[in-house]
């Protein structure tokens, strides 16, 4: 069982495009009138907007704020706060500008909100780090914490793509970390998780369109989240090492996780398995470390400390000076292991956790290869790829277990004919013709439901008269079967046709019975101008489903029974409507809760009433007989409820 202390940190977050227009009323919430706006240079027409939507609440601006917070700086900036008696600051921009803020708040006790602008995280954590004399302190305590953060998605539609991409790769950095944090705990591994898979969907988005603001809201999202993370566990080696590489070597702040954070999973992948699992899964990957390289490398981010401006002779420096003090991290930092690290990082090579790690760029290379596909085809074949290979990754697949599958696909292939559909019946015992059956059903509420078509189906049945017998003197009870075909609204449908076929009292089609003469219990109606139609036939009987092939072994292998409940198939056409393809299931029949192909729907059990006496068509019946009495209500075709659309009538 886990072990943990959780402390949320309480920061008012608004969140949504067009939020800035709301500052006046945050800072009138938290009881503030009088306002130092903070915003970095790159940002000054935002910053004119949001001055104007404080109106007299401003009563002064500094736009200097720094990477890293520079004492001197805060210290010009805290003159201005006190000079003009500012009791809430207001700043727009990234982490720099937050950095500030916070530093303001520390030494004044004034209320802060944040407008973020980058993906960096810090507006939702209560700690600054400042540098004095060129040596960077970070401080952490409640009062640094920001009041309020409002992410207004429009102020970040505008951040350079390669800030974006940087500073979307330092938000994961925090999340990924917080995953084998020491502090780990459930709410922080959920929002972690989210963060994770929220900006690795939303990057690739951004990148291939900057102003696309859904795929901005979902990335301002996951930074969020990832930023919570960062100020609710301590980090380790990934952020460590790039606090010393900012620090000491002067390298960018988002490039320099950019960079590093594929290889610091990499060298933690062996001693946090799990949380790597939890990534690679959040990811939709095999392998994380290898994963994170390659979403950054396709998006276009820096790779290597090298372009970066490292020189190499730094590393061994950089190495020493990371481990100098112990810090928890889940595998024990050494000098050479961090050498070989940087090592890695500075030539910018992928990383390979373990040999799985060339799966996902075998799966990423199939699903490439259906680039230059129709919309539908490429998103089907993608899907199916990711799938299959996802199967046989997480099931370890054996060479000889796929050559057992294919040898089974192939026996399927050879034992089916005209007559006989043994993919049908895969489809059928798998429940996959019922899956794609109930989606088509979801998409006409209030009619008929359908059942699968099954593999006895013939096109072209013989026609029949209203009242004949189908089964021509088979054995059986007798059913009198009197149904209706309507629309939804309970309207007669004009031209319907209806295909009618069943099992014999022996369970059998008569397509699997070769000494037959023609077809039986099988027959084309064409019911009369109020839909109806009648027919005499027999009492449907439970049959298993040909078991004699791959599908029945497959059954007989897993303790299945290949029975299907008894049923009567239906398939109704008409001019203007769906075609509905279904069955009509004998109420209190065996197997109606344990169907082999999964077909039975509440819907469609029916009571097949016995009955006694004369026959509604006055035939003199021996014995027992029984009525199925159906009123049957297809669905219109999309080309007829468009054209009533369009002609305001009633659909
Ligand atoms: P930043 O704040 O330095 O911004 C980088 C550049 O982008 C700046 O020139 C800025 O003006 C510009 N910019 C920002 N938003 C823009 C926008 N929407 N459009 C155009 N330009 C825009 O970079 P950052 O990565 O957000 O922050 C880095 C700093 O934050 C570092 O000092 C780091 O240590 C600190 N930080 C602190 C914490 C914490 O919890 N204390 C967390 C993360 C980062």
């Amino acid at each position: 069982m886990r072990s943990f202390s959780y402390l949320s940190n309480p920061v008012r977050v608004v969140f949504g495009a067009g939020m800035s227009g709301q500052v006046r009323d945050e800072v009138e919430r938290l009881g503030r009138s009088r306002v130092l706006l903070l915003a970095g240079p790159r940002l000054r027409e935002v910053a004119a907007r949001v001055a104007e939507a404080l109106g007299s609440l401003v009563v002064a601006r500094f736009d200097g704020a720094a990477m890293h917070t520079p004492v001197e700086v805060t210290e010009q900036a805290l003159a201005v706060l006190r000079e003009n008696s500012a009791d809430c600051v207001v700043a727009i921009g990234g982490g720099s500008t937050t950095g500030l803020a916070k530093a303001l708040a520390l030494r004044s006790g004034v209320d802060q909100v944040i407008l973020a602008t980058t993906y960096a995280g810090s507006e939702v954590t209560p700690v600054v780090g400042e540098t004095a004399d060129g040596l960077k302190t970070t401080r952490s305590s409640p009062e640094i914490l920001p009041e309020t953060v409002i992410y207004d998605v429009d102020l970040t539609l505008g951040l350079p793509l390669p800030m974006t991409i940087a500073s979307a790769v330092n938000a994961l950095a925090h999340a990924v970390e917080a995953l084998y944090s020491p502090d780990a705990n459930p709410v922080v591994d959920a929002l972690a998780l989210e963060a994770i898979s929220g900006i690795a969907s939303a990057l690739p988005r951004v990148v291939a369109d900057p102003l696309d603001a859904d795929a901005r809201g979902e990335l301002l999202q996951g930074a969020w989240l990832a930023g919570t993370c960062l100020g609710a566990v301590a980090m380790g080696l990934h952020h460590k090492l790039c606090h010393t590489l900012g620090g000491s070597f002067g390298l960018p702040h988002a490039e320099t996780h950019t960079v590093v954070l594929p290889h610091a999973m990499a060298y933690n992948a062996s001693s946090a398995p799990e949380a790597m699992k939890r990534i690679a899964d959040a990811l939709g990957v095999t392998d994380a470390p290898s994963a994170v390289f390659d979403l950054i490398e396709s998006a276009g981010g820096p790779t290597s400390l090298r372009e970066l401006g490292m020189s190499g002779d730094d590393l061994a420096k950089a190495a020493e000076l990371a481990t100098a003090k112990p810090y928890p991290n889940p595998r024990e930092l050494t000098k050479a292991g961090i050498e070989a690290l940087l090592d890695d990082a500075w030539h910018g090579r992928r990383p390979a956790t373990s040999p799985l790690a060339e799966l996902d760029k075998l799966t990423a290379q199939v699903v490439a290869s259906f680039g230059n596909a129709d919309d539908r085809i490429r998103s089907l074949l993608t899907d199916l790829v990711r799938h299959l290979h996802h199967f046989a990754i997480t099931n370890d697949l054996t060479e000889s277990e796929w050559q057992h599958g294919i040898d089974f696909l192939t026996r399927t292939g050879q034992i089916s004919d005209d007559t006989r559909q043994e993919f049908i019946l895969l489809s059928d015992t798998l429940g996959v013709s019922s899956v794609v059956d109930l989606m088509t059903n979801s998409r006409t509420p209030g009619t008929t439901p359908s059942a699968v078509l099954g593999p006895f189906y013939v096109e072209g049945p013989p026609a029949a008269e209203h009242g004949s017998d189908l089964a021509q003197g088979l054995p059986g009870t007798p059913l009198w079967v009197d149904v209706r075909i309507t629309g939804p609204d309970g309207e007669p449908v004009p031209g319907a046709v209806v295909d009618v076929w069943q099992s014999n009292e022996d369970g059998f089609y008569d397509v699997q019975l070769p000494d037959l003469d023609g077809p039986v219990l099988r027959a084309r109606f064409h019911p009369d101008e109020l839909g109806g139609l009648t027919f005499w036939t027999i009492v449907p009987v439970p049959y298993p489903i040909p078991d004699d092939g791959p599908v029945g072994k497959m059954l007989d292998k897993v303790g299945r029974h290949p029975f299907r409940a008894p049923h009567v198939h239906f398939m109704i056409s008409a001019p203007g409507y769906q075609r509905l393809v279904t069955q009509l299931f004998v109420g209190g029949g065996d197997y109606l809760d344990s169907d082999t192909v999964f077909g039975v729907k509440e819907k469609l059990i029916i009571d097949f009433a016995g009955q006694n006496g004369p026959a509604p068509d006055g035939r003199i019946v021996d014995g027992k007989w029984r009525k199925l009495d159906f009123t049957f209500r297809i669905a219109k075709s999309q080309a007829a409820k468009s054209q009533a659309a369009e002609t305001g009538a009633d659909s």
